[in-house]
């Protein structure tokens, strides 16, 4: 079956509605061997922010060299954005393959009349829980659905559990106090594991109280001095440790607040020790889209998730950061509060568009128009279309909110918006940009033993090659072949690579690399990308790497210069290297995607730097339409 009939199935489970129960999803991962305990998780629940948190613990976890899963919901534009790991959304092959695999066990339940029918969220949870652990996940972060208690996911056993805060959400399931949420929520805290959480007063109570019956440690964002030195940058300090100055690359002063809560669960997660870098760098990377999301410049659009009126308020808050007036698309479902919504947006402008998010549970645009005239003075109603392109015909800042389906068909509509931009330009002659870099760097010379490349290019991650070569080299010498490492010394081969960045996580991570390919794959380095992306520490651009220099194959292997120089010539227009991957390889002919990653390394670090490139001695100049220089 192909992609879409495949989402038409699952989506179709959505009639089952939600069921919070787990007698179903533990049923269904008994029948699949019980992936969820094949890897270590973070459990992320609570009302607000629990998506934003997954994201920078997930960047963090990447950032220190774990193959981290990421597992979240809703999705904004596609249905791979649920399943992530180390930043690549599972492929459109693989949830054929997975929803197969899964849809086999539940015919087998229902035959066994152990269920007459399994949830959207039981299935989609059993597909990401199956996938991360056969492709060898170390540590998944796994977002709640709804509640917790009863959540499908709280069949997983985690290291840490988050909380992030409480408010009154989903009452008519949850329960109509702040008490009885929070209880539903604390339902997530497991014995002897530490809970970390965001949550204040009456909620805290509660969840204190949880967690002292379960023996968990709680750790409370309440008990940590965080401080605020920027909009995007804050420090922290909790009992006898402190970080100073961490940036965050994420819109919002709330999302600074996330960031710490991220930092509190990484700092009490026992099972790895993460270095200060690897947070910073994890923090600075962090993408989250549909969060105060500016999806273009010039003029500016912002898009956002904001739903309910607290949402609205935190969006106004962050808008008016920047802007001393905006115009807003909005459109929003029935059951939300609409008049309040619209009376907090209208704070920061009289002008709004009004339109229908694509959902039966959509409200009418003529019923939500006569409710936003009593707060705005021009109110006019459109089709999404047509209101999305209007906000890049006229003057001002626009802001698209209101309903999480309105704002993924903003990003993919302006997704769309930047393929047609760089279209134009991604025509220039590919041959000659390579011929002329050929003729000033040289080719990438030989191609090494794979083995070879594979464990330098782990090495090399996050760290000079000045200093990765000599200490890979040093290594090979003492450790030559896949046997030798295998059988290797942890501590040994630490004191050979030290001091390659995260040497110690490294030299664990290599031997066990060395060992699973002698016991899978009999010593040999496998040449698919997806068997070489099931090894640990390895991700899309080394696999890409071992593929090309290990075996010759056509392959583009895309790292910050090669995303940063394509951005610049004007080629593509991305926000993360896989996606100058994908969109690279539509450019540029097959026979040449080899060469690209050695000759934009070399350009990137002699002549287009990341700061102040030499464009006047630039040997593509002719080629470039420097974007952002
Ligand atoms: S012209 Fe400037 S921005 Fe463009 S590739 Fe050359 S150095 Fe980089």
């Amino acid at each position: 079956m192909e992609y879409a009939q495949i989402l038409e199935k699952i989506y179709g489970l959505t009639r089952f509605g939600t069921k919070l129960n787990l007698n179903n999803v533990q049923c269904l991962l008994d029948k699949l061997g019980n992936p969820e305990r094949q890897f270590h998780a973070i459990h992320v629940g609570g009302s607000k922010g629990k998506g934003s948190v997954c994201a920078f613990l997930h960047s963090i976890l990447k950032s220190s060299n774990i193959r981290a899963g990421l597992y979240t919901s809703p999705h904004l534009v596609d249905f791979t954005e649920r399943i992530v790991i180390n930043g690549s959304q599972i492929t459109k092959e693989d949830v054929v393959k997975y929803y197969e695999i899964i849809q086999k066990h539940v015919d087998d339940m229902v035959k066994d009349d152990c269920t007459k029918q399994v949830t959207f969220f039981e299935f989609t949870t059993a597909m990401a829980f199956k996938y991360f652990a056969d492709m060898h996940v170390d540590c998944a972060v796994i977002e709640v659905g709804l509640g917790g208690r009863l959540d499908a996911t709280n069949v997983v056993f985690p290291d840490c559990s988050v909380i992030t805060n409480i408010e009154l959400e989903h009452t008519n399931v949850l329960g109509r106090t702040i008490e009885k949420i929070a209880h539903e929520k604390a339902g997530i805290i497991k014995p002897n594991v530490p809970v970390v959480t965001g949550a204040r007063g009456k909620a805290l109570k509660v969840i204190s109280r949880v967690a002292a019956e379960k023996n968990a440690t709680l750790v409370a964002l309440e008990d940590a001095v965080v401080r605020e030195e920027g909009r995007r940058r804050f420090s922290i300090k909790y009992r006898n440790w402190e970080m100073n100055n961490l940036d965050i690359s994420l819109n919002g002063r709330f999302q600074l607040w996330n960031a710490a809560l991220a930092v509190l669960c990484i700092k009490n997660l026992g099972i790895y020790r993460i270095e200060e870098e690897a947070i910073r760098e994890g923090l600075r990377n962090t993408v989250w889209r549909g969060r105060i999301d500016l999806v273009h410049r010039n003029p500016d659009v912002i898009v956002d998730c904001a739903h309910t009126p607290n949402s609205a308020k935190a969006l106004v808050e962050a808008l008016a950061e920047d802007y001393t007036s905006v115009k807003f698309v909005f459109g929003v479902f029935k059951d939300k509060k609409k008049a309040q919504i619209l009376s907090v947006l209208s704070k920061l402008g009289q002008e709004i568009i009004i339109t229908e998010p694509d959902s039966p549970r959509a409200e009418k645009p003529e019923k939500l128009a006569r409710i936003a005239r009593r707060y705005f003075s021009k109110v006019e109603i459109m089709s999404r279309e047509d209101a999305f392109r209007k906000t890049l015909s006229s003057s001002g800042v626009y802001c698209i909110c209101g309903s999480v389906y309105l704002a993924g068909d903003a990003i993919a509509f302006f997704n769309h918006v930047k393929k047609e931009v760089v279209s134009e330009n991604a025509s220039i002659d590919w041959s000659k940009v390579v011929e002329i870099l050929m003729d000033a760097y040289g080719t990438a010379g030989h191609y090494g033993e794979p083995f070879k490349v594979l464990i330098a290019t782990i090495l090399s991650q996050r760290t000079k090659d000045e200093i990765t070569y000599p200490k890979a080299e040093a290594l090979f010498k003492v450790y030559p072949d896949i046997h030798a490492l295998a059988h290797a010394d942890v501590e040994d081969v630490a004191g050979l690579i030290k001091p390659v960045g995260f040497y110690n996580v490294k030299a664990k991570k290599i031997i066990e690399v060395a060992r699973i390919l002698l016991n899978r794959y009999s010593g040999v380095v496998p040449d698919k990308l997806e068997e070489l992306l099931s090894l640990p520490g390895v991700g899309q651009k080394t696999a890409n790497c071992v593929l090309v220099f290990g075996f010759g194959r056509d392959a583009l292997p895309v790292d910050t210069h090669v995303h940063r120089i394509s951005n610049r010539l004007g080629v593509v227009k991305t926000d993360n290297p896989l996606e100058t991957e994908q969109e690279l390889k539509k450019i540029i002919p097959k026979p040449l995607w080899k060469h690209i990653n050695y000759l934009f390394v070399q350009h990137g670090k002699k002549v287009c730097k990341p700061v102040r490139p030499d464009c006047r001695h630039c040997i593509i100049a002719g080629f470039c339409n420097r974007v952002g220089v």
